[in-house]
This record gives structure tokens, C-alpha cells and sequence, in this order.
């Protein structure tokens, strides 16, 4: 052993959500842990998460609320460290929080209150972290992993991966995580942006020019990947395409070529334009779409429909038809705003490869992987953070 090498009993790579919640679990069980990060403060993306609240997790998790290859993987880790867990945690460092939606908990001050608690938990343990140095190289014999540092190496019998995926990467975000699977003979499933804005093509001008105008949409996507997910939330007009949380969410299921559609005025019945028609014949389509929906969009649409003047004037055919469209507007992105803008990366560390008891490499024993990094992808929400905790708890409690 040289002068600088270290000796652990588990190193974790990345001092994000993940690695500093395995960090502190392993720590408390009395393992000798390092924490290694190149960015110069750990949990970066924790502290802009939630528009700076963090939701830290959501009340609703449920294994079908994650995209993965194998929908199965997750459901071992979620069940045994829930949402209540966290929530139990969070607590008990006095952290104050509240139900934004949908089962949404958010810290009520700042998502700094999220970090503190995991550093805090990180020193009970005794966690060596170490931040602001370039990982140069880890290799494996004789059983131990050796991680060279900036200048220093470590070694230990156990290494974790927990450095997340490429989305965001002017926040130090990379896919050194897939580096590593593949040097260790870990397949990866092709990572993709999720939880992404979504563009439109020049022929969607009309919507495009619609920036800033939102409204409740139900977004589905037709589409291999789509199947029966559906998702009621806002639906935001860009000047680039379409974003807010409907489209966010589906998102991650769009591939190249699918179609995605949006059903407007959510809550109308089969039939109301017609209904519409004998009750007020004298009301315009355009006046009848703008009670529900922002002035500029019902424009936009009724000009799309190709419908103008007085609900008694156009035939209940046209009406039907007009109807069928609102229920189901066909939008064909051309792509996404990429990982520039992707709030996770869905793909990542084929869990074929690895225990979902313990996220254990099934063929190298000693490595682990965790969080984002590997491919489990949750909706927006909430669920991704849960699923950082609870890998990050399976594997610190098998280190
Ligand atoms: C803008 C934004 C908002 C979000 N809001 C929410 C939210 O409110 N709720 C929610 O559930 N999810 C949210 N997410 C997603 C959530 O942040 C991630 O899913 C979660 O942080 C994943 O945890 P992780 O520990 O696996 O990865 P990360 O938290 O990304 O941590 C990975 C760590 O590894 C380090 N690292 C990367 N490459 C290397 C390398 N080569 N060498 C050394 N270290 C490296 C990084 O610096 C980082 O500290 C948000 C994401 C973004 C981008």
C-alpha cells in the first residue's frame, strides 16, 4: 500500500441524493465509508430541486409509477423503505414540510434543510466525504476496488455507483456511471432524457407562438412505450414546443415518431357542442372554447379546427368532429429539449445485472449501483427521490 492509499470497508462514488443516504446508512452500521464527489459541494441537484423545496418524495409511490425494463426491479427496495420512512426522518431533523399536490411533499423552507440533514447523517456514521476531486481511475483484484482521486487512492472491499445520470450537465452531471457498468462488464440500457420540454416542427408555428399559455390538458401518447398511462395536469405552450407537468410526464414515454395527445376542456361530456348548440345557437365556437380555455389558445384552435361564426350555423357533423379533435389534439413532437433540460435520464444500469435486494452487481461482487444511475425512472414528483433513498437503503444495508 502506498503513503496515500486509504483503506474503507465501502466507497461510494457520487454525493448526490443517493450516494450521501447510502453513505450515512452504511456509516451508521459501523462500516468505514468514503464519499467521493468531483463537484465542489455534494447534492447539487437536491438543492435547485422542487424550485428550490425539494420534493423529497411522494405519498403515492407505487412500482408502477417507474419506467424500467424490468417493472418489477424496484418493487423490493420501494417496500422496504417508504415514503412514511423518509418522511419519519425528515421529522426528526425538525425539517417543516407540506402537501403541495398530488401526494407531493415539499420542504416548507428550502431544499438546503434536505442536504444539511444528509450531511448530518453522514457525520453520525463517520462518513469520510471528500469533494471537488476528479475520479481518475478504479480498478478491481485480489477482491478490493482501488480508486485513484486527485492525488490520493482508496481502496475497499465494496464500491458503490451513485454518480446519477447525464441530465443537466452544466451541474457536473455525466455518464461516468455507464463508464463504470461497462468496465465492470454491466450492461446499460440507452439513456434518454425524460421528464424533457418537448419540441414542435415549423408547422406547429401557430402554437409556438402560444408561449407562456397554459392549461389543464390530459396528455397520453400513442406509442409503443405509452400503453395506458394518461396524465391530468397543466399543459404549457413554449416557444420552442410544449411543456408543464402533463407533457413532462409523458415525456418519458415518447419515443421518436409517436404522436402525442392532448385532450382539452377535460371535463366536457361526449355531446356538449352539440348540447352548446341548442342552448345558445347565437354563441360563437371561438367565445364557447375561450370560457374554458385561455383566449389565445381557443384562437389557435378554432382556427386549426377550420370553424368560425355562430354554433346554429355549423352542422352537428362539424361539431362531432370539432369534439373528437378537442378530446384528442394530435401533437407530433420532433424531439426533445435534450439532457440540457431533462430533469432525470430514464435507461441507465440494465437491472437484469443486478440484485434488487441489494442492488448488488450480480457477477462482481462488492459493486453496487444506485439511484438514478441505474434504469428505474419515476414520474415527476417526488418518485425519483424516493427511489434514490430507497436503493441507496438497500445497499447500505447490505455494505
Ligand atoms: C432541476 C431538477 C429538479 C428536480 N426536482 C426533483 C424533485 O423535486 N423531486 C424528485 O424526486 N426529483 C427531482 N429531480 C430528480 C432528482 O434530482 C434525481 O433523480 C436525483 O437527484 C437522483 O439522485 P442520485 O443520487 O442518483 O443522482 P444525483 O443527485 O444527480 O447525484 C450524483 C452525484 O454524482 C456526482 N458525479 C457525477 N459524475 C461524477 C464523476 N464523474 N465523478 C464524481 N462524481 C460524479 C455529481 O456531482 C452528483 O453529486 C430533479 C432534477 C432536476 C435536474
Amino acid at each position: 500500500m502506498t503513503k496515500e492509499e486509504k483503506a474503507y470497508d465501502a466507497i461510494v462514488l457520487g454525493a448526490g441524493a443517493a450516494g450521501m443516504f447510502c453513505a450515512a446508512t452504511a456509516g451508521q452500521r459501523g462500516r468505514r465509508v468514503l464519499l467521493l464527489d468531483h463537484a465542489g459541494q455534494p447534492g447539487k441537484k437536491i438543492l435547485i430541486s422542487g424550485g428550490g423545496r425539494c420534493n423529497f418524495t411522494n405519498l403515492h409511490t407505487a412500482p408502477d409509477r417507474y419506467l424500467a425494463q424490468n417493472p418489477h426491479f424496484a418493487k423490493s427496495a420501494l417496500s422496504r423503505y417508504t415514503p412514511a420512512d423518509f418522511l419519519a426522518l425528515v421529522e426528526s431533523h425538525g425539517i417543516a414540510w407540506h402537501e403541495k399536490t398530488l401526494g407531493q411533499l415539499f420542504c416548507d423552507e428550502s431544499a438546503k434543510q434536505i442536504v444539511a440533514m444528509l450531511l448530518e447523517e453522514c457525520a453520525k456514521g463517520g462518513v469520510d466525504l471528500q469533494c471537488g476531486e476528479a475520479i481518475r481511475s478504479v480498478d478491481h483484484a485480489d477482491g478490493l476496488f482501488r480508486v485513484s482521486h486527485g492525488d490520493n487512492t482508496a481502496q475497499a472491499p465494496a464500491l458503490v455507483i451513485a454518480t446519477g445520470g447525464p441530465s443537466i450537465p452544466k451541474m457536473g452531471a455525466t455518464g461516468f456511471a455507464y463508464d463504470l457498468a461497462r468496465q465492470f462488464g454491466l450492461k446499460v440500457v440507452q439513456p434518454r432524457p425524460a421528464l424533457v420540454p418537448l419540441t414542435l416542427p415549423a408547422e406547429d408555428a401557430l402554437f409556438r407562438d402560444l408561449s407562456g399559455v397554459s392549461t389543464e390538458v390530459i396528455a397520453r401518447v400513442n406509442g409503443k412505450g405509452g400503453g395506458k398511462v394518461a396524465f391530468r395536469e397543466a399543459a404549457l405552450f413554449t416557444h420552442r414546443g410544449l411543456s408543464g407537468p402533463a407533457i413532462l410526464q409523458i415525456s418519458s414515454y415518447w419515443q421518436r415518431g409517436d404522436t402525442i395527445t392532448t385532450q382539452f376542456l377535460p371535463d366536457r361530456e361526449e355531446g356538449w357542442l352539440k348540447t352548446l348548440k341548442r342552448e345558445r345557437p347565437k354563441a360563437g365556437l371561438r367565445k364557447v372554447l375561450s370560457e374554458d380555455l385561455p383566449d389565445r389558445l381557443a384562437e389557435a384552435l378554432c382556427e386549426r379546427l377550420g370553424l368560425s361564426g355562430d354554433l346554429g350555423n355549423l352542422s352537428d357533423k362539424a361539431l362531432a368532429a370539432a369534439e373528437a379533435r378537442l378530446a384528442r389534439w394530435p401533437f407530433v413532437p420532433n424531439g426533445s429539449e435534450g439532457f440540457a433540460k431533462a430533469e432525470v435520464t430514464a435507461g441507465g444500469i440494465d437491472t437484469s445485472g443486478l440484485s434488487s435486494k441489494t442492488m448488488e452487481a450480480r457477477k462482481v461482487p462488492g459493486l453496487y449501483a444506485i439511484g438514478e444511475a441505474v434504469d428505474v425512472t419515476g414520474w415527476l414528483g417526488g418518485y425519483n427521490f424516493q427511489w434514490a433513498w430507497a436503493s441507496a437503503r438497500a445497499a447500505g444495508l447490505a455494505l
